[in-house]
């Protein structure tokens, strides 16, 4: 089995927000079932976690809500919330922040909104509840545009990467260990980055494998790029704190050897 059938499978569960809050059990369990055909291994678990929820029929196992709590952050003092694009595993979470500002790429909410989600495999990441959510924050005066590269906060940027999404962003983040890049769907895998692959789920691929190169150089080092959905992450980070482990990790720590 292959880490990349590991991670679709475990693409299969919803989970709002930062890449640091993750399905772990999810993991764990596909984890265990490593040597074993990824269809028979997690069929059972997904039966056995999946409910209807929603139309794509995900549960939210962790949610951000619950990540936040363990770290002591109350969503109502949240001033900033950064959208590296509207796909629905990137965006929900619409009520949680009442007093933040989104911030978001001028490309992403015109591709959301506009001619391309006329067809279906262009739309299939979105959620259109997730869309019309975020504009009705931009009525209310609370969605900050940015086109292409900007800085949120001194030592935080975002940086239009595209490809995946059309106005797919990455971020930028000033650590104790040097620039930190958040991928998010830039690259779901290292292997992805590693290898120069390209997950299938993508708007234009051109744009995906320049994004390699864009993130490479963000990044103090490629040690410091960390992807969307890689359970690696997880397991290279070491936890926030004591009895987070699996689910909430820090990013500012030397990963473990990779
Ligand atoms: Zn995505
Ligand atoms: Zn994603």
């Amino acid at each position: 089995m292959h880490v990349h059938d590991l991670t679709r499978a475990a693409c299969d569960v919803k989970v709002d927000g930062a890449v640091v809050v993750r399905a772990a059990v999810v993991f764990k369990k596909a984890a265990r079932d490593i040597d074993r055909p990824v269809a028979a291994s997690f069929a059972p678990y997904a039966r056995e976690v999946i409910r209807e929820t929603r139309r794509r029929q995900r549960e939210i196992v962790k949610p951000v809500r619950d990540g936040l709590a363990a770290l002591g952050v109350a969503p109502e003092v949240v001033a900033d919330v950064i959208v590296t694009h509207l796909h629905y595993d990137h965006c929900g979470n619409h009520e949680l922040f009442p007093q933040a500002r989104y911030h978001l790429q001028d490309r992403e909410m015109a591709y959301a909104t506009g001619r391309c989600m006329c067809h279906p495999a262009l739309r299939l990441p979105f959620e259109a509840d997730d869309v019309v959510a975020m504009v009705r924050k931009v009525f209310t005066g609370r969605v900050a545009f940015h086109d292409g590269d900007d800085e949120i906060v001194p030592g935080v940027s975002v940086h239009l990467i595209g490809g995946h999404s059309r106005g797919l962003q990455c971020v930028r983040v000033k650590t104790r260990r040097g620039h930190v890049v958040l991928a998010s769907d830039a690259t779901h895998l290292y292997a992805h980055i590693d290898s120069g692959r390209v997950f299938p789920i993508t708007y234009n691929i051109g744009d995906v494998v320049e994004g390699y190169a864009t993130l490479k150089k963000l990044a103090a080092s490629p040690l410091h790029v960390v992807p969307g959905h890689d359970p690696l992450v997880l397991a290279r980070y070491p936890a926030a704190k004591p009895g987070l482990e699996g689910w909430i990790a820090r990013l500012d720590a030397e990963p473990k050897e990779f």
